[in-house]
């Protein structure tokens, strides 16, 4: 029996609905003012959520007036990429290039389809190919994205095929300001932008926000989010929780301060998987070798841009702590928390700049800190 799971949130904003509250909502769309929280000196901001790209969206308004407009800019330019980069939309143009795989056709890209095939091509390269934007034949092998259900596991020889067109060195990407083009070589190959274009949503409706003059503003997309000024006068930023991914509910391990600008996103392994036999298998694959990860269950990065964050959290939740440290020189500016899969022992393992302002949440043991790594040991189950 082949089980696909999906619930909606990793990274909870400390003044969020739950995505236990989410999942009742009777329609896409919800207007929520939290007042739960809500005491006199501390105004809580206004969240304003809905449903799009199979996950929700939400913008989070200090000042609450400016909410509904703040929902229609971020709302436009989601559908607008959503059209653009989904792969389950016949229409759309990343649909055009995986129907054309093997054709001499290349196809138009968007700026925007561009910048996240090129953001997604850099990491493959940097990540030796853990990282694979031409994971989405794997990704079927498996069962995921639409495959029919599996009784077992792929075959060796299957997933030898499958990952023969993953070969993310062949796709013929041309960038240039006056139309990017794409073409995928070999027929049956298909890109998979999942990791990534949530992140650029994310920067896209932030860049929007900002050059309209909103000031004080998350805005949050599947666990995608960024910060724009903070919640309330004097906070410094938006304080965002590292979901615990062992708990059922989106109970937190720790918490951090999200400061203006800077966007963080979380990969794990507990929302998205499928159950073949009765094993869980993650929905992140290496590429390298066409199998689900294990060993990690969490994975939350910082960035100054969320489509930075979106893929970094996919590549090192693949790559785990000692390789990845590698490749974050790559990346100044970026924070990693790892949580490996334990759930006894919850363990988070943070580079310094995070870790300096991980606030945990419940008894836990720290190691001193120091590079390359902090531990958070929690000492009792959560
Ligand atoms: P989310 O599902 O919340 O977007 P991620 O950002 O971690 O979570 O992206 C996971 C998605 O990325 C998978 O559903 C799949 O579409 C794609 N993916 C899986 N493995 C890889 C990989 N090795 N490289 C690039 N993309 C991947
Ligand atoms: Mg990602």
């Amino acid at each position: 029996m082949n089980t696909f799971h999906s619930s909606l949130s990793r990274l909870v904003h400390i003044f969020g609905v739950r995505p236990s509250v989410l999942r009742l909502l009777p329609s896409a769309l919800c207007l929520s003012l939290l007042l739960s929280a809500c005491r006199p000196a501390q105004p809580v901001p206004l969240r304003v959520q809905w449903l799009t790209m199979g996950t929700f969206a939400a913008v989070q308004c200090a000042d609450h007036a400016t909410a509904p407009q703040a929902r229609d800019i971020a709302q436009a330019v989601f559908d607008g990429l959503d059209a653009d980069l989904s792969v389950w939309k016949p229409e759309s143009p990343i649909s055009a290039v995986n129907r054309a795989a093997g054709t001499p056709a290349a196809l138009p890209a968007s700026p925007a389809f561009a910048a996240v095939l090129r953001a997604a091509l850099d990491t493959a390269a940097l990540s030796d190919g853990a990282f694979n934007p031409l994971i989405g034949p794997v990704m079927r092998a498996w069962g995921f994205n639409g495959a029919d259900a599996r009784p077992a596991p792929p075959e060796p020889a299957e997933l030898a095929a499958a990952l023969a067109l993953a070969d993310w060195r062949s796709v013929a990407f041309t960038p240039s300001p006056t139309g990017a083009t794409v073409r995928l070589p070999v027929a049956g190959m298909r890109l998979d932008l999942g990791a990534a274009a949530k992140g650029y949503a994310v920067d896209l409706a932030w860049e929007r926000l900002t050059s309209a003059g909103y000031t004080n503003l998350l805005v949050d997309l599947g666990g995608n989010l960024r910060a724009l000024g903070e919640a309330a006068p004097g906070r410094g930023g938006w304080r965002t929780g590292v979901r615990n991914p062992f708990s059922g509910d989106s109970a937190i391990l720790a918490s951090f301060l999200l400061r203006s600008g800077e966007a963080v996103a979380t990969s794990g392994n507990y929302e998205r998987f499928i159950e073949i036999n009765g094993v869980r298998y993650a929905h992140i694959m290496d590429g390298r070798t066409a199998t689900p990860v294990t060993g990690m269950a969490g994975v939350t990065v910082t960035a100054p841009d969320a489509l930075t964050a979106d893929i970094l959290s996919t590549t090192l939740f693949i790559l785990g702590p000692q390789k990845g440290i590698a490749l974050l020189r790559q990346h100044p500016g970026c924070e990693v928390a790892w949580i490996p899969d334990t759930p006894d022992r919850p363990t988070v393992l943070a580079t310094p700049g995070l870790a300096a302002r991980l606030i945990p949440i419940g008894p836990c043991e720290r190691s001193t800190p120091g590079a390359p790594l902090s531990t958070f040991r929690f000492t009792v189950p959560r």
